[in-house]
């Protein structure tokens, strides 16, 4: 199969092979400039001859936005040698202590409010976003969220959310128009196919909690007689620029709770195939009550007790927000 690449790229590999042999003029080159030269001088030759962009082992397209970040890459990412296997390791294992670097502080109380979260990536980086800003006597926002697509490109994402909220959270805005902006600033800046479903929460002194739910799994409202639903009221975050975002407003008196979760929950299966789903969750909250640690350790139990040896197929994100007094 002949590939087909931008001409100006084979005009740019061009240039840098002139500069490159520029430099080197009437000088002793190192062994790795030569090297280059060469690695250059093959990939114009893989343009010629219609195997540009092709992995040298099995003969498929390298992936695109590798190829553009490297013009002289020649192996898919199956095919890697073990140097750049290694190389890509040590940047993923970066990135992984980037995210978890954002991470909020784990089982932290703000004035009335306790928190407690479980945040585990699939892999080594996770597309789940997770939040908790105290903004002071303007309340405690709290946001849980997952991007869509896996991997890097989503991780990536996730940390866009972070700045983005954290930036539009100082500016005191109200919800509504907090996660507008959001949406307005991550559909700008991300390619089209992706977007975020979010639970977004401002919860303030005297237990009143609004939330703004876009798109994402309802929250679960965990109070003395059982179990409330707090459904989505609007589309995920950055599917148009200009959308708007309902809110809902819930009360939550001292001992009670709301749980957050990510499909890496509800969607997880057991080796038979069946689904986790949301009504296990809800016998699972009303069994063991609101207290946020102790919520966290059952649901990890009990998803770790029904997958058996299955493994975490996606990234699984809890929350839960109580109100102790
Ligand atoms: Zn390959």
């Amino acid at each position: 199969m002949a590939t087909s690449f931008d001409p100006v790229l084979r005009e740019k590999l061009l240039n840098r092979r002139h500069t490159l042999q520029r430099s080197i003029t009437g000088l002793s080159p190192g062994a790795k400039v030569i090297d280059l030269l060469q690695q250059v001088d093959q990939a114009l030759e893989r343009m010629d001859s219609g195997t540009y962009g092709l992995c040298q082992v099995c003969h498929d397209a390298i992936e695109p936005e590798r190829l553009a970040a490297d013009p002289l890459a020649c192996f898919c990412l199956d095919h890697l040698t073990p140097a750049d296997q290694r190389a890509l390791e040590h940047d993923l294992r970066l990135a992984r202590q980037i995210q978890s670097g954002l991470l909020p502080k784990a089982d932290s109380r703000f004035g009335p409010w306790e928190i407690a979260y479980h945040y585990q990536p699939a892999g080594l980086v996770s597309g789940d976003y997770c939040d908790v800003v105290d903004a002071a006597d303007r309340g405690l926002y709290f946001m849980l969220g997952d991007v869509s697509g896996k991997g890097i490109a989503a991780a990536m994402l996730t940390a866009n959310l972070h700045a983005l909220f954290r930036a539009l959270i100082s500016a005191g805005l109200p919800l509504g128009e907090l996660v507008t902006q959001a949406s307005r600033a991550f559909c700008e800046t991300t390619l089209s196919t992706h977007y975020a479903t979010l639970v977004c929460g401002h919860a303030r002194a005297a237990g009143e909690v609004e939330l703004c739910n876009a798109g994402h799994l309802p929250c679960l409202h965990i109070h003395g007689g059982g179990l409330a639903e707090v459904a989505s009221t609007g589309l995920p975050l950055g599917m148009f620029c200009s959308q708007e975002f309902a809110l809902s407003r819930v009360h939550l008196r001292p001992g009670e709770s709301l749980l957050l979760y990510t499909d890496g929950l509800t969607e997880a299966e057991d080796s038979s195939g069946t689904a986790y789903g949301v009504e296990r969750l809800r016998r699972l909250a009303t069994d063991c009550g609101a207290e946020p640690k102790i919520l966290m350790g059952a649901c990890r139990k009990d998803l770790d007790r029904f997958r058996g040896t299955a493994a975490l197929s996606d990234d699984l994100t809890l929350m839960a927000v109580s109100r102790a007094f």
